[in-house]
């Protein structure tokens, strides 16, 4: 389950799928650092799918869009200053391997 993403070595997987009883978490590993996010899909209605996105144990919450690139957007000071993100970038996989 395990891949490299866009960045060399960081990986993504997902540890437990959204569902009725909660919601989902996956964990990015970067430079041997794993940070574990939890996650959930929320309605969109501007194109793609949005979810929102927090780091496990803090409270900082990402909105997160996902889709052909026009539709992709995050909140986090990475997609403002890059225009991508880890966030991004991660759930843009779990879409792509049908994982969420
Ligand atoms: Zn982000």
């Amino acid at each position: 389950m395990t891949k490299t993403t866009r960045e060399p070595g960081r990986t993504i997987r997902l540890l437990r799928p959204p569902g009725a009883d909660g919601p989902g978490i996956f964990r990015i590993t970067s430079r041997k650092k794993d940070t574990y996010y939890v996650f959930q899909e929320i309605p969109c209605e501007i194109g793609g799918r949005g979810f929102a996105v927090h780091r496990l144990g803090l409270g900082t919450l990402y909105h997160t869009r996902v889709g052909v690139p026009a539709d992709r957007s995050c909140e986090c000071m990475g997609f403002m200053a890059h225009n991508q993100c880890k966030h991004v970038q991660g759930l843009t996989i779990l879409v792509e391997r049908g994982l969420v």
